[in-house]
């Protein structure tokens, strides 16, 4: 299975990856969490990526695009993976596509998790991390046991540096300037699954599982 989970900031794309490859035994791949561990290392692109993160605008694609290459060229990706939160550009795409083919490969699905932009403030500012395994809770929707404890490990929870509204706001413009179109690159293939992204995280589970089975 090689699978895109696409849709705009805190459509829920992460949580749900979560949850599909507990059942795929298929690695998740989060450009987003490797960027965050690039920054923690303090590496050269973590720390060229910081100030486009900072700022809630994409990082640019010729780093993103090598970061992608160099992961899925892991073993653990020979198999299939599940993508979140790239491509995020129709350049990104491009090269997907073409890295793809020359493996003699191709993205199989791409699932757009569909939710409007009043309901994915709503979502991001409530929601918390885990720092030591990175579980995603949100203080109303899927609050944790103990205030501030991951109930998978007991790390702390703290909510991402680019959580707040107003840089929510600047994620969502990047999205529909540059992201958006990336939906009709894959639609034009034929692969894309739109999933109507509101509930309960259980329901859009659901829907996802029931449009890869289809
Ligand atoms: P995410 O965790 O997916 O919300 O990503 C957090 C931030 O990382 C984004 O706001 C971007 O600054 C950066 N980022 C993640 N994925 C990409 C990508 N595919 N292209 C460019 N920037 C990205």
């Amino acid at each position: 299975m090689r699978l895109c989970f696409f849709g705009p900031p805190g459509a829920g794309k992460g949580t749900q990856a979560q949850r599909i490859v507990e059942r795929l035994s298929v690695p998740q791949i989060s450009t987003g969490d490797l960027l965050r561990h690039h920054r923690k290392a303090g590496t050269p692109l973590g720390l060229t990526a910081q100030g486009f993160m900072e700022r809630g605008l994409l990082v640019p694609d010729d780093l993103v695009i090598a970061m992608v290459a160099e992961r899925l060229g892991q073993a653990d990706a020979a198999g299939g993976f599940i993508l979140d939160g790239f491509p995020r550009t129709v350049p990104q795409a491009e090269a997907l596509d073409a890295l793809l083919s020359a493996r003699g490969q191709e993205i199989e699905r791409v699932l757009f998790l569909d939710v409007a932009d009043g309901e994915i403030v709503r979502r991001i500012v409530g929601r918390r991390s885990c720092g030591s395994c990175g579980t995603i809770f949100h203080v109303e929707f899927s609050p944790p046991a103990v205030a501030d404890r991951c109930d998978r490990c007991g790390g702390e929870l703290t909510r991402r540096s680019d959580d707040s509204e107003d840089k929510v706001r600047t994620r969502l413009a990047e999205y529909h300037s540059s992201t958006a179109p990336v939906g009709g690159h894959y639609a034009s293939k034929g692969v894309v699954r739109r999933i109507h992204g509101l509930g309960s995280i259980e329901e859009v589970c659901d829907r996802l599982w029931a449009a890869l089975s289809a």
